[in-house]
């Protein structure tokens, strides 16, 4: 059976890789999945979030209840693997490995509801866009923790930057926070011969750009992780004009929702007091993107002893760097404990040498399925032991 499963989980991971949809729009992979789960004898509820999908799998008289997610999105981008199975939408495709995910959570399913060996309810999270942000919340407010309580829920993510077979997680903060920001300018535009004519709002935008960079090395403790990157730069100026408008776009990450709050604080009152000392106007414009993704310690605890069974002690690192990457996963941890962990799927030990995600040239890593699914059949027998 697991010999055919195998052979199974590729063919799927390899028909999402071939027909991607990307965030809320996952309409045929959802249903895909939903088909297959239904005829497992699984409860499936669709429409979660727009696009959601969740399967529950109740074994036994057990009370607990177990979620675990896979993310279902694929992102906007032109394939250029020319595999025989390569994306064949334009400007679609799987960079993220999430056709991989959703293959995975599937053969656990499978696993799980033939051979059982638990006690409880384990509740199967296909989730629709991830990659901008914005599907865990979105069925988080269709009710999903109403609707389908949980006392616990996993998730794991294929990182091709780490050897294939092992897992890598860490207490608290695991991927990033992102938050975006508008930084809008407005002085007044003059011949350039004529600065003292002008508010100009480019010598205010350069002096607000040079300060954002004191957040990180004056504000945030050296001990903690933060990154204030301005990105774009426009303006309304010309070569020998001085211009009126200036807008500064960036990006911004962190590990801890008060270091979050801290940087967009200290934002807001570094732009507001320079344009006040260059005679400026402000408009402030800073958007909450994605939660940072926070791991609980017991749910570390958990994952990291059945990660260990299931590939050996010397596979796993239960205290990873965190990525400053950003997850939409963090939103599930804010409701319950659990753990997010990576599963390397580099097949070259040179890190430098393994495909990297959002790449248009990447494949997911089928020999990883098998772990994958084994991994979370043993997470939910640790879970809820009979
Ligand atoms: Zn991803
Ligand atoms: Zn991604």
């Amino acid at each position: 059976m697991k010999k055919d499963l195998k052979k199974q989980m590729k063919e799927w991971r390899r028909h999402f890789h071939q027909n991607p949809e990307t965030a809320f729009e996952e309409v045929k992979t959802a249903a895909f999945v939903a088909d297959y789960l239904r005829g497992l004898g699984l409860d499936v509820h669709t429409g979660i979030g727009k696009t959601g999908v969740v399967a529950n799998l109740k074994v036994g008289d057990g009370e607990r209840v177990v979620g675990l997610r896979a993310d279902m999105d694929a992102i906007n981008m032109q394939e250029t693997t020319g595999l025989p199975y390569a994306s064949t939408v334009p400007n679609k495709m799987h960079a993220c490995g999430h056709d991989g995910h959703t293959a995975t959570l599937m053969g656990a399913a499978t696993l799980l509801a033939e051979e059982k060996g638990f006690n409880g309810t384990v509740r199967f999270l296909f989730q629709p866009a991830e990659e901008p942000g914005k599907g865990a919340q979105a069925m988080v407010d269709d009710g999903l923790f109403e609707r389908f309580p949980m006392d616990e829920i996993y998730g794991i993510h294929n990182a091709s930057e780490i050897p294939e077979g092992t897992f890598h997680t860490r207490v608290g903060g695991i991927m990033a926070s992102e938050d975006n920001f508008t930084i809008r300018i407005k002085g007044r535009g003059s011949h350039a011969s004529a600065p003292h004519l002008s508010i100009d709002p480019l010598v205010t935008a350069a002096e607000i750009i040079m300060a954002l960079q004191t957040i990180v090395s004056r504000n945030v403790s050296p001990i903690d992780q933060a990154v204030v990157s301005c990105t774009e730069l426009y303006m309304d100026g010309v070569h020998n004009a001085i211009p009126s408008n200036v807008e500064i776009l960036g990006d911004t990450r962190s590990n801890k929702e008060e270091i979050q709050a801290l940087i967009e604080q200290r934002m807001q009152a570094i732009c507001e007091n320079i344009c006040s000392a260059n005679n400026a106007d402000l408009d402030f414009l800073y958007t909450h993107e994605f939660a940072p993704t926070i791991n609980w310690a017991e749910g570390v605890e958990k994952a990291v002893a059945v990660a260990k069974k299931v590939v050996g002690e010397e596979n796993v690192n239960s205290n990873c760097d965190p990525w400053m990457g950003s997850e939409d996963f963090g939103i599930f941890l804010k409701h319950v404990p659990g753990c997010f962990l990576f599963l390397g799927a580099g097949k070259s030990e040179e890190r430098s040498e393994n495909t990297p995600l959002h790449n248009s040239k990447y494949d997911f890593n089928d020999d990883i399925l098998m772990t994958g699914a084994t991994f979370f059949r043993e997470l939910i027998r640790h879970t809820l032991p009979q």
